[in-house]
């Protein structure tokens, strides 16, 4: 297993407000968070970034967006809305270079997308 900061909160090593866990993957909150609810699900299967999940492990990232829904299901604003992220590569300002999805809700979004 690779040595990013998430693969250390995976392992236990450094902490996190972990919300959910299962065998494919987990999921905590953004330490500095961009919306009220801002947490983010990581595969447990190491992938450094999107590009590198070949088509044949698609599931891994189908994965953390069903978890993603269901989270927002069971937490009550899956109705009102939430936003879902991956950021890939320098460009997008990845800074963690373990996939993981960012799920974003609790307040009108602001739009996304534009450069600079
Ligand atoms: P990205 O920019 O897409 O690579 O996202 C990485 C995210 O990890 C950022 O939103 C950071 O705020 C978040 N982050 C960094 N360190 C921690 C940590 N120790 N616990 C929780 N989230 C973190």
């Amino acid at each position: 297993m690779s040595d990013t900061l998430f693969h250390k909160i995976i392992r236990r090593e450094i902490p996190a407000d972990i919300v959910y866990e299962d065998e494919h993957l987990i999921a905590f909150r953004d330490i500095a968070p961009q919306a009220p609810v801002h947490v983010l699900f990581v595969p447990k299967a190491d992938f450094a970034t999107l590009d590198d999940v070949p088509e044949e492990q698609a599931l891994v990232v189908g994965r953390l967006a069903t978890a993603a829904a269901a989270y927002a299901r069971r937490q009550g604003f899956a109705g009102d809305g939430y936003r879902v992220v991956m950021n890939c590569n320098r460009d997008a300002g990845q800074t963690v270079f373990q996939v993981h999805l960012h799920l974003l809700a609790g307040a009108p979004l602001g739009r996304f997308g534009t450069a600079g």
